[in-house]
């Protein structure tokens, strides 16, 4: 801070989060920190989200923030052109004309520690967390605990039908829902989680020998063939409601800056917006 009586700035927001999730530790293809705003800025108020989308921004300026903290980054291909009459131009008009900055913190808060994915874990209570899929030794994010998921131990062993409805429960309620792949009988009593898109750590979560692995954007392909190959039951949430959970406490950490006020949006972000179940299927037991 620069005085005790002026408001933090942006550059004083972004060296508190900078702190717990060094930009450094992001994947190679990742763009993750600054994208608009003045880093001298006054900060007031901040709101906590996983997309910036028209919804989030809506929100944003209704609520009158100064910055936005966001996990996905907003521009992370080639970008030749900001014109307002496109999707994430307008966005990044909106935000600048209102001066909100925007802020990415992404898989840099996934490897962290505590990060994404241990925010996910405690929502299952799991406890003697290690990572799922740890840094290359000697890489910039190595460290102890740190990685992408968590692998912990559930309270109780329940089965697969359960803590598909267990998920369901404990998770932010999206329109997608939970959904799981392999035998419902089966016990579980190490889960894995990894918040977001974890299709890539299918291999990890067998290696591990977990009894069943949450994660979220599972494919056809890839899900049957780890199941058929006695792989870990699969559980499938909405990629909203896997990292959600952390804006909890990245909102902790932001309020750690004295005279910030934190706000976190539970606007669903997810793109699937309807879900039908089968008629009658609800509140039964799975088809054995
Ligand atoms: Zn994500």
């Amino acid at each position: 801070m620069s005085t005790t009586a002026a408001a933090p700035t942006v550059a004083d927001v972004m060296a508190e989060l900078e702190r717990r999730y060094p930009p450094g530790w992001a994947e190679q293809w990742d763009r993750v920190g600054l994208v608009l705003g003045e880093p001298s800025a006054p900060v007031r108020r901040v709101l906590c989200v996983v997309d910036v989308v028209p919804e989030t921004v809506a929100e944003a300026l209704t609520a009158g923030v100064d910055m936005i903290v966001a996990h996905h980054p907003l521009l992370l291909g080639g970008v030749s052109s900001v014109a307002p009459t496109t999707y994430k131009g307008r966005i990044v008009h909106q935000l600048i004309k209102a001066d909100v900055a925007l802020y990415v913190a992404h898989t840099n808060a996934d490897v962290a520690a505590p990060g994404v994915s241990d925010a996910l874990a405690a929502r299952f209570g799991l406890t003697g967390l290690r990572p799922l899929h740890p840094p290359v030794p000697g890489s910039p994010a190595a460290g102890p605990g740190r990685g992408i998921g968590r692998i912990g131990q559930l309270p109780a062993p329940m089965t697969l039908a359960e803590l598909t409805r267990h998920a369901a429960a404990v998770l932010p309620v999206t329109a997608w829902g939970v959904r799981a792949a392999g035998d419902p009988r089966r016990r579980v009593r190490t889960l894995a989680v990894s918040g977001g898109s974890g299709d890539g750590f299918l291999a990890a979560a067998t290696a591990a020998g977990v009894d069943a692995y949450l994660t979220a954007d599972l494919r056809h392909h890839p899900a049957g063939e780890h199941v058929a190959a006695d792989g870990p039951a699969l559980i499938d949430a909405a990629h909203w409601a896997t990292e959600r959970p952390w804006l909890d406490d990245l909102a902790a950490i932001l309020r750690e800056a004295p005279g910030v006020e934190t706000l976190v949006s539970d606007l669903d972000t997810d793109p699937w917006t309807v879900h039908a179940a089968p008629p009658a299927a609800d509140d039964k037991e799975p088809r054995l």
